[in-house]
């Protein structure tokens, strides 16, 4: 796979994409907007996996950044072979009467940009004949909950229809759907996680294992471990009504931590 490129490396999933990929003698192009995270992270996987680490800070709700990730993607004099687009974010308020410059950016960030650098490594690759490309869903795209689930639907599809496009090419196109994850995607979405089940619960680094030992096989949907690959098939075959029952599951959750979210600074004041 040579040269990875990984969006959101400097936290969570994707700093976990970014060592285990280190480890395993790629050299990494690192992109997210913490510069300084970035710079010590290229450090320590330099020092301890003996790749080359590049820092390429990037906002990727701004189309000019954008456009600078697309360009090194398209880059033929130093070839990257597999992009991750990782960085997402959680947004904790409802679509009616939320904040709609908010929504724009995740759309921003989680489908244009995905779409915009796929674009770009995929014609890359193509003229290679070979390469890969891996998508971060979620298992959010098989309920009905929000933006969130739509935008990880609209990834999860496109994705999909990435990979028939680029049959016979050398370059396969992955979608990895986690569950519930330890990352610090709850705490910076200042989501309260206290009313989610234990069980729920999966860590970053068998998350990324699974994603991508499916990227080496050329799978196309990536479901890490076995409780949600049992729940993505239930969800599946399931009725539009009970999985409409399933978002408003999820709802109820994010309703509770906005509730105590509130409480508590009410009581604060
Ligand atoms: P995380 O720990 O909060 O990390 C998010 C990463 O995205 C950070 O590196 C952050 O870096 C980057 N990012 C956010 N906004 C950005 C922007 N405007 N421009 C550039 N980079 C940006 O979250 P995570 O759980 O690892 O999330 C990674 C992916 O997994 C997301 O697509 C998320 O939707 C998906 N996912 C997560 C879970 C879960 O439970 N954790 C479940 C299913 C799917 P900077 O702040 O430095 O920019």
């Amino acid at each position: 796979m040579g040269t990875a490129l990984v969006t959101g490396a400097s936290a969570g999933l994707g700093l976990e994409f970014a060592w285990q990929l280190a480890t395993a003698r790629h050299d990494v192009v690192l992109v997210a907007r913490d510069e300084e995270r970035l710079t010590r992270l290229k450090g320590q996987l330099e020092a301890a996996a003996g790749v080359h680490a590049e820092v390429l800070p990037a906002d990727l709700t701004d189309r000019a950044d954008v456009e600078r990730v697309a360009q090194r993607l398209r880059s033929d004099e130093r070839p990257v072979g597999l992009l991750v687009n990782n960085a997402g974010l959680g947004l904790n308020q409802r679509f009616v009467g939320g904040d709609v410059d908010a929504e724009d950016r995740a759309l921003e960030l989680m489908v244009r940009t995905v779409m915009v650098l796929s674009h770009a490594a995929a014609d890359a690759m193509v003229r290679r004949g070979r390469g890969a490309i891996l998508n971060v869903g979620s298992v959010a795209a098989l309920i009905a909950s929000g933006t969130y689930s739509a935008h990880k639907a609209w990834v999860r599809t496109f994705t999909e229809g990435l990979a028939v496009e680029l049959k016979g090419t050398g370059v396969t196109a992955t979608v990895v759907a986690p569950g519930y994850t330890h990352t610090e995607f709850h705490a910076r979405g200042r989501i309260d996680t206290t009313h989610y089940p234990t069980a729920a619960w999966l860590d970053a680094e068998d998350v990324v294992a699974a994603a991508l030992a499916d990227v080496r096989r050329g799978v196309v949907l990536s479901t890490p471990s076995l409780r949600y690959k049992a729940v993505s098939a239930l969800l599946r075959v399931a009725p539009r009504p009970a999985v409409r029952a399933f978002g408003s599951y999820r709802r109820a959750l994010l309703d509770a931590g906005i509730e105590a979210e509130r409480d508590r600074d009410a009581a604060r004041d």
